[in-house]
């Protein structure tokens, strides 16, 4: 459920037409709908009932502050991975209160610094982690809440790039030396361990992975009880798919929502444990389009080049997941116009820097406008500037308002970026 739609012949995000975002900010550009954000957060949160709030949205898959502050309105929480995540989620009025800190690498100063803003919890992903966290909350008189992320050695997700739980991925403590490291934390007096956390993947559409690996932590966690410690949270991380192509054999997102919610109220039914999600891509994934114009098509014997103002810069999944995004025109074409195949390119100085090969669209002109769907998560927050492109801007958009939330990069600040050696 999306609120992208035709409106008179031209495609609206809820009720701005495109092409007066397109004509005010320039292509290419990313635009998001608050309502497809509002309704996905609350929809989830309804799904996974009673415990809507321990749901941290998980900041990498979107951190514009629009969106950010959109979520926090919401009373989201946020699953962060680095310090630059912990500080925009406290910018957009995410309280501390409500932050989870992931990630295998975390440093130092960025343990430090999360100790200090009194997050909420942090998934330790390491022994090593472990003693250096402990040390450093013992060292500031505090002692911080944790849960141990463990790899339930079972992966799922949408490409292997993205699988997180097979025991063979870098995240979390083998699930042979959980029950050690519990005990161990429980000892440990920087921290003060609350229970378990797993990710197993992301863009996760068969759910037989969850439940499977869902099983396995619950039985982590009846053992734990049995050796006397007292689990109170099992955070259940993110990772649950969302359509991508229009004729995906895969249920309306309330549907899915709620046999996820069905799923693990079951798996943990009567275990009296707080359960976390940290959402990402269902939240913000449909909430997103990157609207890019034709600039020119190059015809061979064999196949037509439609150049596209977006790069893989901008948007990267179909270069780095081999990941699909359905293309619509921003002028709607009549059911009878002839269609023709195109393979649609980015100005990148890479063969990868292709959205599609072959696909099927309205016969286009230069200057026509498209937009590449389900681009809200793991799109502008993947952007950079490879070849010297200014980082694409982003817009939000509420009824009939829209606001640059992140405006287009100026070639001064580009280059701004860099200082001069003494020495040139
Ligand atoms: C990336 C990530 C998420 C979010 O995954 P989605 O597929 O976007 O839902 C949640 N938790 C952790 C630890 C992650 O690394």
């Amino acid at each position: 459920m999306h609120h992208f739609d035709y409106q008179n012949g031209v495609l609206h995000a809820e009720g701005v037409p495109l092409p007066a975002i397109a004509d005010a900010v320039g292509t290419p550009v990313y635009v998001y709908s608050s309502a497809t954000l509002e309704r996905h957060y609350k929809v989830f949160c309804e799904a996974v009932k009673p415990h809507q709030d321990h749901v941290f949205y998980a900041v990498k898959a979107n951190g514009n502050l629009g969106v950010l502050m959109t979520l926090a309105k919401l009373g989201a929480g946020a699953d962060t991975v680095s310090e630059g995540e912990i500080r925009k989620a406290l910018a957009a009025g995410i309280p501390a209160s409500r932050i989870v800190f992931s990630g295998v690498g975390k440093t130092g100063e960025e343990l430090a610094f999360a100790v200090d803003a009194g997050i909420y919890q942090i998934n330790v992903e390491s022994e090593g982690e472990l003693e250096a966290l402990s040390r450093i909350a013992a060292a500031r008189g505090r002692r911080q809440a944790i849960v141990l992320r463990v790899n339930p050695e079972i992966g799922a997700g949408g490409h292997a790039k993205i699988t997180t739980g097979d025991a063979a991925n870098k995240f979390g403590v083998s699930f042979s030396e959980a029950e050690r490291l519990y005990a161990k934390a429980a000892n440990m007096p920087g921290v003060s361990v609350k229970g378990l956390a797993a990710h197993i993947g992301s863009q996760v559409t068969e759910f037989s992975a969850y439940r499977a690996a869902f099983l396995k932590m619950r039985g982590v966690v009846e053992s734990l009880r049995r050796q006397g410690h007292a689990v109170e949270r099992l955070d259940l991380g993110g990772g649950v798919g969302i359509p991508y192509e229009m004729s995906y054999p895969y249920r309306h997102g309330t549907e899915t929502l709620n046999a996820y919610g069905d799923m693990v109220r079951e798996i943990a039914a009567g275990l009296d444990i707080e359960l976390g999600f940290e959402p990402g891509r269902v939240i913000a994934g449909n909430a997103g389009i990157l609207m890019t114009r034709v600039l020119y098509i190059n015809t061979r014997a064999d196949r037509s080049f439609l150049i596209v103002d977006a790069g893989m810069n901008d948007l990267v999944r179909p270069a780095m997941y081999e990941a699909w995004h359905e293309i619509w025109p921003v002028r709607q074409v009549a059911p009878d116009q002839e269609l023709v195949r195109y393979d649609v390119v980015g100005p990148i100085c890479e063969t990868g820097d292709t959205f599609t090969t072959g696909r099927l669209l309205p016969k286009m002109q230069p200057g026509d406008l498209i937009v590449l769907k389900t681009a809200g998560a793991y799109g502008a927050s993947m952007s950079s500037t490879y070849n010297q492109r200014r980082l694409v801007p982003e817009v939000l958009v509420k009824g009939t308002e829209y606001a640059v939330t992140r405006p287009r990069q100026t070639f001064e600040e580009l280059i701004g970026l860099d200082r001069a050696p003494s020495w040139l």
